[in-house]
């Protein structure tokens, strides 16, 4: 099959975008709405944590209003203060690091292991000060990076770890889902991630004290004495999250059946990145690796209208951003993760005819010369 037997082009784009089928989150809506009580104070957002935490085997879940309020939560939590240094991987996208300005704290970008998203070790140890308040990990694209190393260094060094777990709803690393190996864990639930209530996140922990400490912070000291902010998750959110979390197993099972579909076709020709043994993406999307290619396929991808995050968000390191440009400092392995990567849409919605299209036309133009 060719690419004018399926018709993408330009005009005729491979649909990115998911909405999960109809699981009664009308019905939940109304519930929510007859109730009256729409705040983030209503009965079913703790619900809505109490089944979060279930399903990632928890102690605790504080519902919030995005992601950023999630890491901007956590930070503040963790005792990140005005001037205080925040260490970061190179890869991480905007929506990772605003949060680090927010609290007027500086962001320490270091760089990532050859090949992996994960921190590399020797760079923490480099960057790591006496103002270093927490770190970040990142499994970009929901890939499980195996940040052990790192978080040895971290650890003996008395730095806390916080997962952005954003993009990584049911991925594992190292038997335990993502968001769940460090200090606390934060999600999105935007509209575009593999949980969407249109805005919403949350933070997970197993630290009660924390969880305490962030639920205060997060509901304005519960109006009884200290200072706070409202980042509280609206009733008909989290109405929502509810419902579809218990759809959300389903749904990752078919992602992975949509990227096994696609490289069915690219096996041999293109790696996808690389995890341990054990470990599983939730395949947020399916990310390949094309050493030479990866430009010229994405070009093309793009033409198409199925444009990788290379091109449709010009991702690079995130020092390449103006915002952060004060803080460069040069990370060639991020620099070579992100040239050579592809990320692939690999939703539910996709036919079985437009995973064969990407997968065939992605294997071709790997194998032409360039
Ligand atoms: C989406 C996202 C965020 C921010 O979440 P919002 O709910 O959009 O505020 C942060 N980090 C990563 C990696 C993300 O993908």
């Amino acid at each position: 099959m060719t690419s004018t037997d399926v018709g993408f082009d330009r005009d005729h784009p491979v649909p990115d975008r998911y909405t999960v089928p109809d699981c009664g989150e009308l019905d939940a809506m109304a519930d929510a709405l007859s109730d009256g009580m729409l705040s983030g104070g209503a009965s079913i957002v703790t619900e809505y944590e109490q089944a979060l935490a279930d399903w990632l085997g928890v102690r605790r879940v504080i519902a919030v209003s995005s992601g950023t309020a999630a890491l901007h939560a956590t930070l503040v939590t963790a005792g990140v203060r005005p001037g205080d240094e925040v260490l970061l991987p190179a890869t991480a996208p905007l929506p990772t690091a605003m949060p680090v300005l927010t609290c007027g704290a500086v962001p320490v970008i270091v760089d990532t292991l050859p090949g992996s998203l994960a921190l590399d070790p020797d760079d923490v140890r480099r960057k790591v000060s006496a103002r270093t308040r927490s770190a970040i990990t990142l499994p970009l694209w929901g890939y499980p990076a195996d940040d052990t190393a790192a978080r040895g260094v971290l650890a003996d060094a008395g730095v806390p770890v916080i997962e952005d777990a954003c993009q990584a709803h049911g991925t594992q690393i190292a038997g335990r889902p993502a968001g769940t190996h460090g200090l606390a864990g934060c999600f999105s639930t935007h509209d575009r991630k593999l949980l969407a209530t249109g805005e919403g996140g949350f933070i997970v922990t197993d630290d009660e004290d924390f969880a305490e400490r962030v639920d205060h912070y997060t509901h304005l000291g519960h109006l009884k004495g200290g200072h706070g902010v409202n980042y509280k998750l609206a009733a008909p959110l989290a109405a929502i999250g509810l419902r579809r979390l218990a759809v959300l197993d389903h749904q990752l099972a078919a992602r992975r059946g949509q990227a096994e579909r696609i490289m069915s076709h690219t096996k041999g020709v293109l790696a996808e990145l690389g995890y341990r043994d054990g470990d599983t993406p939730n395949y947020y999307s399916l990310v390949l690796v094309a050493p030479r290619a990866a430009q010229r396929i994405a070009a093309e991808l793009a033409a198409a209208g199925l444009a990788p995050d290379s091109i449709r968000f010009g991702y690079r390191p995130l020092y390449h951003q103006p915002l952060f440009q004060n803080y460069a400092t040069w990370c060639p392995n991020a620099e070579h993760l992100t040239a050579t990567t592809l990320q692939l849409p690999v939703h539910p919605a996709l036919p079985p005819e437009t995973l064969d299209w990407i997968g065939t036309r992605v294997a071709t133009l790997a194998g032409e010369p360039s």
